[in-house]
């Protein structure tokens, strides 16, 4: 577990939010009843509230701000889509298999684990057997055979550290080295493990009741629903660029060995925008001057390449100018990704961004800077920021011959020489064949300067070979009866693009579980003595709140009924969240169980209610209450909530009352 510590500075207990998450209902196994099945959480009603007011928050920022184009696509989507998109070939993790007891670990989760076993070995236990977590199983301590005991080298710790920094550069080969020169064993065996192999991520599944074999997949994020439909969200944006589209919706991968509770899930709620830009403007954004000031914590790839995660603060209008960040459009959501987490609630000392290093980037990527978030966990990718360049509009053109393009009128026609081909196609059919189509498509995909050196070569010889990776020994030759190329010149008044992509792809759960790490806290009781009496607090900012306001009668007495249902009327009228507790526990009991609910202020109805209809409010983190009257009371929370008024400025306009808080 990593080293970690709360707001207050005392060191943060995992087991102990654990407990109070589940003691709570916030999140519980799926299927508990029959054993539940790893990878897989339901959320209680807390959790439940709290997402569904990130999500409100999230419309807000980015889609109502940044007037995107929202839209709910489908989950099951048919194989073909994602063969297009690629991830039938390339979209997998790692598994390596121990033969000995048929355990399945995720290849560089066990190279992280051991060498960091090793590493923690070295420095605190030298010439001890020593336990750690096993890898799949965090809750589960096993001793670890592999682990070395003696002392590391100082070279050697070194090479450990830097591999570390890097891992996620490696590939399946890079991965067999490093078990090999490591000397990696299976953790509970201490025998050779099979070699690394890919497990494609996706759920596969049956469309219709004829299919004889799988044809769909579960969608692994929304990004290609959006992609699919680019076209009509072009026209429904009046053909105007740039713009974004949105979604929110489940997304779902088969993780080799879930593990790290809510953080690593195999059916998970996302939020992704897809910003489509043009590439010859520079990628440049509108807005980049107002956030250009705008501070980050920046991890590039040079220095994890070079084995170190020293982070550097630099403005983002520096990033960009230094190529650090390479445009403005990355950059400027950056800053927004930022900008929202931190209006979340999220510590900014436990956030920084990692640029992704050449062989780590997902097969679309041509630039990507992850926001992480540090917790008990370490360091933790909690959204994606992607630069997708224009690969997935292409590759679905390509295979669908639908024009997923901007067009553009020029304002003044544009003229250009270039090389046009012309085939033969009475001669180029009957001479080739079932494979005509193929010859074809790679000739229209020869570059201007491939065209440029063939039209050299047929007035040479009088033929030219190209390449056609599907035909025969990947070679063809056209004789000139078949092809020729020209240079002609074009005058051209519409122009035609594919843009790019920039992708901020949110993981709701991983956002929402560092919250709840980053909030917690353990009160220590003002009359404490020897024995505290220590009670959990989670800090979680009035706007996002599951519940915002807990009205708690100073017991059953009859004459508090009409204010209870009065009190609960006006705030559900103001739509703000309240619950009612008038069970028989004293009111710091009650107050104590909503502090650990993360419920941010609570109202007390006493007998001076009933004489002068004033009511005390509380305010979660500092235990402070004023008294006022009901009207300004309610009013006041909305303030607050609403994000209108802090409660520092409300603990000046109102009186103090002092009274009251018994345990
Ligand atoms: P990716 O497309 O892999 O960059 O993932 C985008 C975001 O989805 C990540 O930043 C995570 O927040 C989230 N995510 C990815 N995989 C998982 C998972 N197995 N469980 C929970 N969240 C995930």
């Amino acid at each position: 577990m990593a080293t970690t510590t709360t707001k207050t500075g005392q060191p943060f207990d995992r087991d102990v939010l654990d407990s109070l998450l589940r003691r709570t209902g916030f999140y519980m196994p799926s299927f508990e009843i029959y054993g539940g099945e790893k990878g897989l959480f339901d959320y209680g009603p807390p959790l439940t509230a709290l997402q569904s007011n990130f999500v409100d928050l999230w419309r807000k920022h980015f889609v109502l701000k940044e007037k995107m184009l929202e839209v709910d696509t489908t989950i099951i989507t048919p194989e073909p889509v994602f063969v297009t998109s690629g991830h039938v070939a390339k979209f997998a993790d790692f598994m390596s298999k121990d033969p000995k007891t048929g355990e399945i670990f995720r290849t560089d989760h066990l190279i992280k684990q051991v060498l960091g076993a090793r590493l923690k070995a070295d420095q605190d236990a030298r010439g001890k057997t020593i336990e750690v977590e096993k890898p799949d199983e965090p809750q589960k301590k096993k001793k670890i055979k592999d682990v070395k005991i003696e002392k590391l080298d100082d070279a050697v710790a070194q090479e450990y550290n830097e591999t570390l920094a890097k891992l996620d550069n490696y590939d399946g080969e890079g991965f067999k080295q490093l078990i090999e020169k490591f000397e990696i064993k299976g953790p509970t065996s201490g025998v050779d493990l099979d070699p690394p192999k890919p497990f494609n991520l996706m759920f596969q599944t049956y469309i219709g009741p004829s299919a004889d074999k799988p044809n769909g997949y579960l969608r692994p994020e929304t990004a290609q629903g959006q992609f699919l439909n680019f076209q009509k969200l072009l026209e429904f944006n009046k053909q105007k660029m740039p713009f974004a589209s949105a979604s929110i919706g489940k997304s779902f991968r088969n993780e080799i060995s879930p593990r790290q509770g809510l953080l690593r899930v195999r059916e998970f709620l996302m939020a992704e925008i897809e910003h489509y830009v043009d590439p010859e403007a520079g990628k440049k954004h509108d807005r980049f001057e107002d956030i250009k000031d705008t501070k980050l914590t920046l991890l590039n790839r040079h220095t994890q390449l070079a084995g170190s995660e020293k982070t550097e603060v630099m403005t983002i209008g520096e990033a960009v100018a230094n190529k650090v960040v390479d445009n403005e459009t990355l950059g400027y959501f950056i800053v927004r990704i930022q900008d929202f987490l931190l209006k979340l609630g999220i510590d900014p000392s436990k956030l920084r961004f990692r640029q992704h290093m050449a062989n780590e980037m997902a097969h679309y990527a041509a630039d990507c800077w992850d926001a992480e978030l540090y917790g008990s966990y370490g360091w933790i990718e909690c959204v994606g920021c992607a630069d997708r360049s224009a690969y997935d509009l292409t590759v679905h053109m390509k295979k669908t011959g639908a024009p997923l393009v901007v067009r553009e009128n020029l304002p003044e026609p544009r003229k250009f020489k270039e090389y046009q081909i012309e085939l033969n196609k009475k001669k180029l059919g009957p001479k080739f064949r079932k494979d005509a189509k193929a010859v074809e498509t790679a000739v229209e995909e020869l570059s201007q300067d491939m065209r440029e050196k063939l039209s050299l070569d047929l007035k040479d010889s009088g033929k030219i070979t190209i390449d056609t990776p599907s035909i025969g020994n990947g070679k063809t030759e056209l004789e000139k009866d078949l092809i020729s190329i020209e240079q002609r010149e074009v005058t051209q008044h519409v122009r035609e693009y594919t843009p790019n992509v920039i992708e901020p792809s949110f993981g709701i759960g991983r956002i929402l579980y560092h919250l709840l790490e980053h909030t917690f806290w353990t009160r220590q009781s003002a009359e404490a003595t020897d024995e505290p009496s220590a009670r959990n607090v989670l800090s979680i900012p009035p706007l996002i709140a599951p519940i915002k306001v807990l009205i708690v009668p100073l017991s059953n007495h009859a004459d508090f009924k009409p204010f209870l249902r009065q009190l609960t009327s006006t705030l559900d009228d103001l739509d703000i969240a309240n619950s009612i507790d008038d069970s028989s526990a004293s009111i710091g009991k009650r107050y104590s169980r909503n502090d650990e609910l993360g419920t941010p202020f609570g109202i007390t109805i006493d007998f001076q209610t009933v004489k002068d209809k004033t009511i005390t409010l509380r305010e979660r983190d500092s235990t402070k209450q004023v008294r006022a009257s009901q009207e300004d009371i309610c009013h006041t929370i909305e303030a607050l909530v609403r994000g209108r008024e802090t409660w520092e400025q409300v603990s000046k306009r109102l009186p103090e009352f002092t009274s009251q808080e018994v345990d």
